[in-house]
This record gives C-alpha cells, structure tokens and sequence, in this order.
C-alpha cells in the first residue's frame, strides 16, 4: 500500500555564470556524482533526482515551479557547489511549497594540500557559498533541515534519509482523505479540534460518513468472501475450537470478518487513508471493529478510536515515514500504571484497536465480551509487544495553533502473564523516567491517544514538524520540567 521508491527528492545545485564554462562544467560532473551517489544510497528510501545546475533568477524559479507542481516531487535538496549570489533565491523560495533540505557539503571531504592552488579555491566554494544561501533562507524565516558533512557519510545519508522519509509522510498527508464515522465520543475534548484549520495547515481533509453507509457495504458482502477471510484469520492466528467453524463463537468471527471487509471496501473505494469511529455510534453493526481495525493498520491504514481523526492522520503519516523499516507504528492509548517505584511502567493499549504490525508472536484471536458500548461480544488479536527504543506521540489543538509532542520511550517486554486481560499490550518506562514523563506531557497538553513508533526517532519528527509548521516539544533523556514549563510559556508568546 506505501510504496517511497516512487517518490523522487530533487538535488539541485545553485551556482552564477561568473565563473566561466570550464568551472560550470566541473560542477555539473560533481552535482551529478552526487546525486547519483545519494540516489544509490542504501539508507536512502527515494530516489534523488539530479537536476542541471541553476545560475540566475529565471532559472531558480523555473526549477521550483517545477517542483512545486511535479506529482512525485516530496522535497529538493539545495547545494552551493560554489558562491550563489542568494538574492536570485528570493523568487523561487518565496514560492517553493515543498519541504527544503539544505546540504552543506563539499565534493572533496578533504583538502588536498599538495595541489591546492586558486583554480581549487574558484571551484569549491560550498563553505561559504551555502552560508550565502543560508542567509536568504533565514532571512525569509523558512523552515528547513540544513545537514553538515561530507555526502559519502554514513551520518550525513542518515539524516537525509530522515529528512526524506518525514517528507514522505508529508507528500502523503496532500489531499489525503480521512472517514470519520460518526463523530466525536461525546464530551471528550482532546480527540476534538479544528478540521478547516488542520485541512489548511496540514493538507488532508477529514469528513463524516453515517454509519449506516459503512453498514450498508458490510451487510453487502458475500459469503464466499467472508469465509476466504476466515480461512486467512485461521492461518495466521491462534484460535480456540469455540471460534472455529461450527463452535459456539463462530458467529462472532464470522460478523468480524464481514465487517473487516465492508470497512475496507469502503475505504478502498473511497480512496481513503484513514478512519476514525465511534462505539456511541455503531446503529446497525453488530459488534464494534477490534481485528478489523487491528488489520486495517497493519495494512497501512490510518485509524484512532472514539472520532480522534487527529491520532488518525497521524498514525497513517507515521506508517508511511517508517514504511520498509523493522518495527511497526500503531494507534496507542495510555491504559493504566504500574506506579512500583523500583519499576514504574505505563500499560499501554486500547479496548481492542491496537495495530497487529506491533505483534511480537503469533497473535490469539479471541471473543470476548466489551464492556462498553452494548454490543455483541467483539473478535480482537491479542498479542505482546516486543520491548526497545520507541516513542509515543500526539498532535494537539491548542487554539491558535497544532502542538506535536512526542514523549521517548523504553519499551520493555512483560514480566507477567495477563490471563484476565484479553487485547493487546504495551509496557514501557517514559525517559527521562516515569514521574518527569508524565508531567511533562500532562503539561503539555498531550491527549491519552498516541501514534507509537518502533521505528521513528525524535528527529524523525522534528524535520515532519518543520514541514508541517507544526509546534515541537519533545520530552527525552534530558527534560527538566522547569525547562519544559519555560518553553510552552515562551513558545505561547511565539505563536501569539
Ligand atoms: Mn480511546
């Protein structure tokens, strides 16, 4: 479903007709060397386009209107091989509408002191040719990623590669669609929040579906397809004789099935990313989605319970970002906490929504009755999470603007049976540890609904905070909440 080899990232040199056609030459070779040499990149999930070098106003502008227009073009990577008098910038950055990585390098990592003459000197100019482009960008206050290295590092392709997977998931959030049915759990506040100011800010629009619409897809599909999906869930799941045909909760799997393929149908034909529902409003479903939801976002889908149409953008753009790396990105929720003082921990799940990409054995499929919501007893996977390096991460509305706050954290495998507790589940420590973490988030607005990641990093979600002019506030090794508290103080004043 998420495929980055077909997005392209455009590498485009900056230089001016001054230096004669032998110099230009010289740079265009090595622009192309580069270019070629990211596009070869391992680490690098995209292609890297070269681009002919750009030397005047008319030029730079014409490079970014393309860019700006072409369909698989998610960002430009900027370089000065030489000096590039940064007023011709001024044109195409004040329309360039694609994220903007500015790669401070050089073509040779080192100096060759031997033969270093004025010819060399005329030629390599990126030290302060890129300090000339860096002001301009400054200047015209544009957010970007700007990486210092040589281009054959492995820690300068590294954080390209970052940076390219963040523009990944923001190509992806352009004109995506995302289905809330129904709409938001009654009261809740924190799911809620501005759907015009997000389609505006964020590119993707979010809108309401009855349920009696997604209901009318299920009860239209066949038997045939139901029992072909059974026979799947049968394959890669363990389940009890009870569930199995002819058993006494074979309905029940049977209803699930019929509703994992409606809700699928239904957002394949509708060419969405996403969805959200609610349990308050399910008026003709037989039970509430668990593995029909816990499916969909192993597939790729954007999904958060109870309307939160935000932690479901957020989920589709993580899986995108993290798409071909090991570990998944899943719809999260912090359930309850383990407050041993040698040991705190967060449990983290959902009532039956937590995404089957996280399972770290072959899941359980199981029926069992919901407490909430009245309907009839609903199928769900329950598996473990592997424990490791992960995070947790939350976009909020607080009024004038979106706030992404991440919070860094421990995932550790669970030490306990859990005979009683039948979904999925998480347990991890928060850095810097669990009293800090917690009130840092709690400070900071944080809903108790999540994107977690196994596999994105802080600086993942930095440089996708920069392309979404999105508020950052990461809570790690090193907050302190006094510093924290400062700094959504001082930020209120930045966004006034
Ligand atoms: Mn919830």
């Amino acid at each position: 479903m998420i495929d980055l080899k077909t997005l392209e990232v455009w590498f485009i040199t900056g230089s001016q007709n001054l230096y004669g056609e032998e110099t230009l030459k010289k740079v265009a070779e090595h622009s192309l060397e580069i270019a070629n040499g990211l596009n070869g990149a391992q680490q690098i999930p995209v292609k890297v386009v070269y681009k002919p070098t750009v030397k005047s106003t008319e030029e730079i502008y014409a490079i970014i209107q393309a860019a700006n227009t072409a369909e698989n073009c998610i960002g430009i990577i900027a370089w000065m091989h030489t000096f590039s008098p940064a007023k011709m910038w001024i044109r195409g950055l004040s329309i360039l509408q694609k994220p903007l990585l500015h790669l401070h390098t050089q073509y040779n990592r080192d100096i060759p002191w031997s033969s270093i003459d004025m010819d060399f000197m005329n030629l390599n100019q990126s030290a302060h040719g890129d300090r000339e482009f860096g002001f301009i960008v400054s200047r015209m206050r544009k957010n970007r990623k700007v990486v210092v290295g040589h281009w054959q590092d492995t820690d300068v392709l590294a954080q390209i590669s970052t940076w390219a997977r963040a523009a990944a998931g923001w190509h992806d959030w352009q004109g995506a669609k995302f289905v809330r049915f129904g709409d938001n759990m009654r009261f809740v506040a924190v799911t809620d929040g501005d759907k015009v100011e997000a389609e505006l800010k964020f590119g993707f629009s979010v809108n309401t579906y009855g349920i009696g619409d997604l209901v009318a897809v299920i009860n239209g599909i066949s038997s045939t397809e139901i029992e072909a999906l059974i026979n799947e869930y049968e394959a890669s799941y363990t389940m009890d004789a009870a569930l199995l045909k002819g058993g006494e909760k074979h309905q029940s799997v049977y209803e699930a099935a019929r509703i994992e393929l409606g809700l699928s149908k239904f957002l394949v034909d509708g060419g969405f990313k996403g969805f959200s529902d609610t349990f308050e409003d399910l008026h003709g479903m037989v039970q509430l989605p668990g593995i029909a939801a816990q499916r969909l976002m192993a597939d790729g889908f954007g999904f958060a319970g109870e309307g939160d149409w935000k932690t479901a953008a957020l989920v589709r753009a993580f899986k995108v970002m993290g798409s071909g790396l090991k570990g998944g990105n899943a719809f999260m929720e912090d359930y309850t906490y383990h407050f041993d003082p040698n040991n705190a921990l967060v449990l983290g799940s959902h009532m039956l929504e937590v995404d089957a990409s996280l399972a770290k054995d072959k899941p359980a499929l199981e029926v069992h009755p919901l407490g909430i919501g009245g309907k009839a007893d609903p199928a769900r996977l329950v598996f473990n999470v592997a424990g490791g390096e992960a995070l947790n991460a939350s976009i909020v509305d607080m009024g004038n603007r979106f706030r992404l706050l991440i919070n860094e954290v421990e995932a550790v495998e669970p030490q306990n049976d859990l005979p009683n507790l039948p979904v999925a589940r998480v347990l991890w420590k928060p850095y810097p540890d669990m009293k800090t973490g917690c009130a840092a988030w709690i400070y900071a607005g944080g809903a108790h609904h999540t994107a977690y990641s196994q596999n994105l990093t802080a600086e993942h979600l930095q440089d996708f905070a920069d392309m979404a002019g999105l508020e950052f506030i990461r809570i790690g090794k090193d907050t302190k909440i006094d510093q924290l508290r400062n700094e959504l103080r001082w930020n209120d004043i930045y966004y006034k």
